[in-house]
């Protein structure tokens, strides 16, 4: 039997998350276009908090959730809001990698994703950007918040839509949340913080 790297089984397990999620699927199928690349890894303190999380659960993709664990230590860990004024905490303890799309093991031209790790109790202030959005929670829960919406707790298997540049935010309780992000649409600009979270 041939043994499948962490991130050959996290290609496979995105793939049928594409192909069986029914909101992922419509927001984006998986792309026809991916092609692996070479990436310099990038350590972040946020990186060791994910290796070492317990209770990432529940789980309804625990295969993937592993095998993005597995791969963390090779993946380009983002500093999306370093020079920003985000309290140090923040920096020190959210993590985020790419895993198709620009800074990530495979390219593709059609959509951008990503992993978001949150240990308990913190909170992602209110931030947005100009590509649609959709989160799968892959393991734990989180409470989304989305501007003019009430606030909802989701747990694996879950979704949030993010329209084009409405703000959003996420807030993790007694719980760690690890969600699966894709951008489609306007994915080459980054996200900033919106007006209520500036000084
Ligand atoms: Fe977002």
């Amino acid at each position: 039997m041939i043994q499948k790297s962490p991130l050959e089984m996290t290609l496979h397990h995105l793939r049928l998350l594409h192909q069986n999620h029914a909101e992922l699927a419509a927001f984006c199928p998986f792309p026809d276009d991916v092609k692996r690349q070479e990436l310099i890894p990038y350590h972040i303190p946020a990186a060791d908090i994910f290796q070492n999380q317990v209770g990432l659960q529940p789980s309804n993709y625990p295969e993937l959730r592993d095998a993005l664990i597995a791969l963390s230590p090779d993946m380009l860990w983002r500093e999306t809001y370093k020079d920003t004024n985000i309290a140090a905490d923040f920096m020190e303890r959210f993590g985020c990698y790419e895993i198709i799309g620009r800074d990530a093991p495979y390219a593709s031209a059609k959509m951008r994703s990503f992993l978001v790790f949150q240990p308990p109790h913190l909170h992602y202030p209110w931030h947005h950007h100009p590509a649609d959005e959709i989160y799968v929670v892959v393991a734990g829960e989180a409470e989304f918040h989305l501007d003019g919406r009430p606030s909802e707790t989701l747990t694996t298997g879950q979704a949030a839509f993010h329209p084009s540049n409405a703000p959003h935010a996420l807030t993790s309780h007694d719980h760690p949340v690890l969600a699966y992000v894709v951008w489609r649409d306007e994915f080459e600009t980054g996200p900033v913080w919106s007006e209520s979270e500036k000084n």
